[in-house]
């Protein structure tokens, strides 16, 4: 994902969104499972502003089972309708359309009883760059590759998919900004993959990683590192990961950023272990 966000491009974004946002009944919200709140577009209330809205946790093979979970339980307190997917699961696909039929459901009963014929209900998806939204509805769709229009900007053609009889989905996602302000947000985000490495230093990236894994996944560093949670120093850290997972320049020594592509590497593809970033218990302590 090779966008930079300029006040420009958010303002056409928004536009967009906006301008889609007459065409659907309801929102379908992309986020990712590692790092929900992170992962969140900072504008989307007042862009999506009273229109009802469902939430799915993409990625969700890559997160700690019980901390999504709890994730889940955290939108239901707040009577948020929410479900967490691995896009490749069928059975998770499914759950996504049951929740937006039961979502769509709603406004279009409404409509019957205000005396208007019954149509489908439709929905468009929304969410930051490599959240996984053409991902969705290419499977959604039951197709190979989407349309899409990873710039903001771009006009096509607009199409309805039809998911079900009495469901359709908008073809093209709104594409929204991720947040910039936070630095905690911006690693997070940098660590899953969400924003370009190059807006943070990998080093740097890195250091967050093992020190977040050491407070929250210290066995797993263990196991794949053999870095324990108490070892403070981040040189011998660095070189001890290099060694054991041979890391090295040319002359032997250990080449701190082919160390830091490895960590991230691992950590993006779930070889370190099902990792979230982000739980509920964080979040209320931070708010
Ligand atoms: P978009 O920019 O929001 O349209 O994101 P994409 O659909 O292009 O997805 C970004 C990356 O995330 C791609 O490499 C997808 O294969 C990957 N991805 C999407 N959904 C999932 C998922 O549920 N699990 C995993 N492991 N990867 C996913």
């Amino acid at each position: 994902m090779q966008v930079q966000w300029f006040p420009g491009h958010m303002a056409k974004a928004r536009r967009e969104v906006e301008g889609n946002l007459k065409l659907v009944d309801f929102v379908i919200e992309l986020l990712d499972a590692r790092a929900p709140l992170s992962s969140e577009n900072p504008m989307l209330h007042q862009i999506v502003q009273n229109k009802d809205k469902m939430v799915v946790l993409m990625k969700r093979d890559l997160a700690d089972p019980n901390v999504t979970a709890a994730w889940l339980t955290y939108y239901k307190e707040r009577n948020i309708p929410a479900v967490a997917v691995d896009a490749s699961n069928r059975d998770d696909m499914k759950q996504v359309v049951q929740l937006a039929k039961q979502l769509g459901k709603k406004k279009i009963d409404q409509l019957v009883a205000k005396g208007m014929k019954a149509r489908p209900h439709r929905a468009m998806i929304l969410g930051i760059p490599n959240v996984g939204k053409s991902t969705l509805i290419n499977r959604l769709a039951n197709r190979k590759a989407a349309k899409t229009g990873d710039r903001p900007g771009i006009t096509k053609q607009q199409l309805w998919i039809k998911i079900k009889k009495d469901f359709e989905l908008l073809d093209t996602p709104g594409i929204l900004w991720p947040k910039f302000e936070d630095q905690v947000v911006g690693y997070r985000l940098a660590s899953i993959g969400t924003i370009k490495d190059q807006v943070i230093s990998l080093q740097d990236i890195v250091v967050f990683v093992i020190k977040f894994l050491q407070r929250k996944y210290p066995d797993l560093l263990l196991e794949r590192y053999g870095v324990e949670a108490d070892l403070d120093d981040m040189v011998e850290i660095f070189e001890r990961i290099g060694k054991k997972r041979g890391a090295l320049e040319s002359g032997g020594e250990v080449d701190f950023d082919k160390v830091s592509e490895l960590v991230l590497r691992d950590l993006r593809s779930g070889r370190i272990g099902r990792i979230s970033l982000e739980d509920p218990d964080d979040v209320s302590m931070e708010e």
